[in-house]
């Protein structure tokens, strides 16, 4: 990948990168939809993302090329304005570090990725996180992981206009490689956590897609909020299970459900981080299993496909769980795996799906890696 984008952007731009900034995607092991109630999430970087040639200029102009894209981009950092298309990702970090107050340089920049887009491995943070980098190293800013993940979760809520919470830039920007990370989304406090020794990462694509801007994703938020609200909490993340049941008579049964997903997922979010850290493969997997139940029956964010894809996963006897990840109604399932029987999980696991579905799948195995990094090109 760093080969394929030096050679682009010396073909684009007809002369050398100085560096390449690299970020991942992320998947989310456990923890869905506690995020934006301040709860607690467990994602882990994984070993797909988002590679960045580019040279700082001595104007304030930006050429962009996207590899996967093939088009090329001008644009002033003077007259940023509102548009559609992959420049809005570094058009809106650009615009929320000069917000920020930093003054930034242009750059040429070429860029190729290998997270599948859409699939709720977070493309889009990707993308965020490595041009944050390719612009703190372009204009001296210093490299500050939470101040560069709020800055690219900025750019995504308010230039892209995607609601999404700070998870995705988090993980992208802080990932550690065998490690998932507990986040604390309240805090922000971040947590390494060791996977089980001999698990693999499985990313199951359904090869279904849900379109963002679905109103169903405001619509459970907006129900998070109500019950919040009748409870007379702040957030969701200020209840405990027991404290909700007390108030079970004051929520209609659709408020309880979804606020019941959110307080017991976050605490299936804990116990997966204490049996990560005792090596308990079994007990993360049967929370794992668990919250994909909640996620189908309490917060009604799965899909038959989900659905289909998750049953397929556990079924196999190297699956300790499998759920849906992402928002959910489309996308992929992930499930942890015992590493060394990864590639017969694979196959089974695809050829069970089609049986059900008669769609087509993608298995992807990951391995849990580092976040944002820069490599200076300089005499290379
Ligand atoms: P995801 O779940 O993958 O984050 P999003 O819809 O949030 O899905 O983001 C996908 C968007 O990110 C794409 O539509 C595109 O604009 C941008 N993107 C992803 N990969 C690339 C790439 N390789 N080059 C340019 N833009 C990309
Ligand atoms: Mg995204």
């Amino acid at each position: 990948m760093e080969h394929q984008v030096i050679d682009a952007f010396r073909k684009q731009f007809a002369e050398d990168p100085t560096h390449i900034a690299f970020a991942p995607g992320r998947v989310n092991l456990i923890g869905g939809h506690t995020d934006y109630n301040e709860g607690f999430v467990l994602p882990a970087a994984i070993d797909r993302g988002m590679w960045l040639a580019f040279r700082p200029r001595t104007d304030r102009v930006m050429r962009l090329y996207s590899v996967n894209f093939d088009r090329e981009i001008h644009l002033s950092l003077d007259y940023l304005t509102q548009g559609r298309g992959w420049q809005e990702y570094p058009k809106g970090v650009a615009w929320a570090l000069e917000e920020h107050g930093y003054r930034l340089r242009g750059i040429d920049a070429a860029v190729v990725g290998n997270v599948p887009r859409g699939a709720g491995l977070s493309s889009s943070a990707a993308l965020e996180m490595a041009f944050a980098r390719a612009f703190a190293a372009a204009s001296d800013i210093e490299w500050q992981i939470v101040p560069m993940a709020q800055a690219a979760q900025q750019a995504e809520n308010e230039w892209v206009g995607l609601n999404c919470g700070i998870m995705d830039q988090l993980a992208s920007a802080a990932g550690r490689r065998d490690y998932a990370l507990l986040i604390d989304c309240r805090t922000l406090d971040l947590e390494p956590v060791p996977l089980p020794p001999h698990t693999a990462i499985a990313v199951l694509d359904t090869g279904t897609r849900r379109s963002l801007t679905d109103s169903a994703y405001n619509n459970r938020r907006a129900a998070c909020e109500a019950a919040a609200a009748r409870c007379g909490v702040h957030t969701l993340r200020d209840l405990t299970p027991e404290q909700l049941e007390a108030r079970r008579g004051i929520l209609s049964d659709e408020l309880y459900r979804r606020a019941r997903h959110v307080v017991t997922e976050n605490e299936r979010v804990l116990r997966a981080a204490e049996a990560a850290r005792s090596s308990d493969a079994e007990r993360f997997g049967a929370l794992i299993n668990a919250s994909h139940a909640s996620l189908r029956d309490d917060y009604e964010v799965s899909s038959a496909a989900l659905n289909a894809m998750a049953g397929c996963a556990v079924g196999h006897d190297a699956c300790y769980g499998a759920r849906l990840t992402g928002a959910g109604f489309g996308g992929c399932c992930v499930a942890l795996i015992d590493s060394r029987r990864a590639s017969s999980f694979a196959s089974a696991v695809q050829m069970c799906y089609t049986n059900q579905t008669t769609l087509e799948s993608q298995v992807i195995l990951c391995l849990p890696s580092d976040g944002a990094t820069l490599k200076d090109l300089h005499g290379v």
